[in-house]
């Protein structure tokens, strides 16, 4: 395992992914259970957030709270799936920007191809999570952090919830710098680049399109 790759093995997380990955899950479970997990996968991403301390008054007592520092986070979702965990992050930072890559895979070549991308200005002075929640080839999410490294970003980290070995392998290549946390490593790729066992098209199954 790659030092740059966290697996989030909770049995929480575990268990959810089985609801998850189960094809009779329909598409509004599917939904909730990726909002959980990825609440569940925040905990662990977020866990060296810059503190400080704010003075306050309990009831009891006077003292100096811990308390986050600053705005200081941007979510890029990788359209259209990393919507899903998106939703989960914000609720727990609602003060985040956010940012959005619009990228399909041409089906012939498995390469990603750019339709949309809006980052907020300052993102090069930010802490960045990039969400989706599929990292197969690696393809895409190579390319999406080829595009937020050019606007200015260093501080990368990418969130998914299932990754296949090929995508770690490609991306620990392409991006080294960027940590990685995934709820699962599956087993391979199919000839199609779909995750075995893997969960199906997340985005279809989040949006029910199939
Ligand atoms: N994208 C998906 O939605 N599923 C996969 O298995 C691979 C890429």
């Amino acid at each position: 395992m790659p030092d740059n790759v966290t697996v989030v093995d909770h049995p929480l997380v575990l268990h959810k992914l089985t609801l998850l990955r189960d094809k009779h899950t329909p598409s509004a479970v599917f939904r909730q259970l990726v909002k959980e997990i990825s609440l569940l996968l925040a905990y662990e991403v977020l866990r060296d957030l810059p503190m400080t301390t704010r003075h306050i008054e309990t009831p009891m007592a006077e003292m100096e709270a811990p308390i986050l520092r600053g705005k200081k986070l941007v979510i890029v979702s990788i359209l259209r799936a990393g919507n899903g965990l998106l939703d989960g992050m914000l609720d727990l930072v609602p003060s985040a920007r956010v940012g959005h890559v619009g990228l399909y895979r041409d089906p012939e070549t498995l390469t990603a191809i750019e339709y949309y991308l809006k980052l907020p200005d300052d993102i090069a002075n930010r802490h960045v999570i990039v969400v989706d929640p599929m990292l197969a080839t690696g393809n895409s999410v190579s390319a999406a952090l080829t595009r937020i490294k050019e606007h200015g970003a260093t501080q990368i980290r990418f969130v998914c919830i299932l990754a296949a070995p090929e995508g770690i392998k490609a991306l620990t290549q392409s991006h080294p710098d960027v940590q990685v946390f995934t709820a699962a490593i599956d087993s391979h790729l199919n000839d199609h680049g779909y995750i075995v066992p893997g969960l199906g098209d997340a985005g279809d199954r989040m949006f029910g399109t199939k």
